[in-house]
């Protein structure tokens, strides 16, 4: 697969609104989107940092994934997101060499970009997320 960038570090956290004071205040970046993603049943908090974002995710509900993440290891890095070129092509390949997927069909993420999991228990336990703007 061909990666361009870590696009963002998503970042369990119960939330967004405790953790602003630290990301504004002490780091002094800029919050420039806050978003709900209904169907993953989470809020986002994105923060600039050169050409990579963070993104912070609180669980809107209990059945949220981050819901049950915080849950289980607590608040902390969650995923970590690459830029990919043509997911779809991308997930094939990857499966094709053994990969478990979370999603074998990119959907929809926060900021209009599509986006898929590939399993923590192929990639060393990291949660890995591809991400890429739809043309
Ligand atoms: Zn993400």
């Amino acid at each position: 697969m061909e990666i361009t960038h870590i696009e963002h570090i998503g970042i369990a956290v119960k939330s967004i609104e405790e953790q602003l004071p630290y990301y504004e205040g002490i780091l002094g970046l800029k919050c420039y989107n806050i978003e709900t993603v209904e169907d993953q049943k989470v809020k986002t908090a994105f923060f600039r940092v050169g050409q990579t974002k963070i993104e912070l995710l609180e669980p809107t509900s209990e059945e949220s994934t981050i819901a049950k993440f915080i849950e289980k290891k607590g608040e902390g890095i969650h995923h970590i997101a690459y830029a990919a070129k043509n997911i779809p092509e991308a997930l094939k390949e990857a499966e094709e060499k053994g990969v478990r997927l979370i999603d074998r069909q990119p959907r929809g993420g926060a900021e209009g970009l599509s986006i898929a999991f590939l399993h923590p228990k192929s990639t060393g336990s990291v949660l890995t997320e591809l991400c890429e703007h739809p043309e």
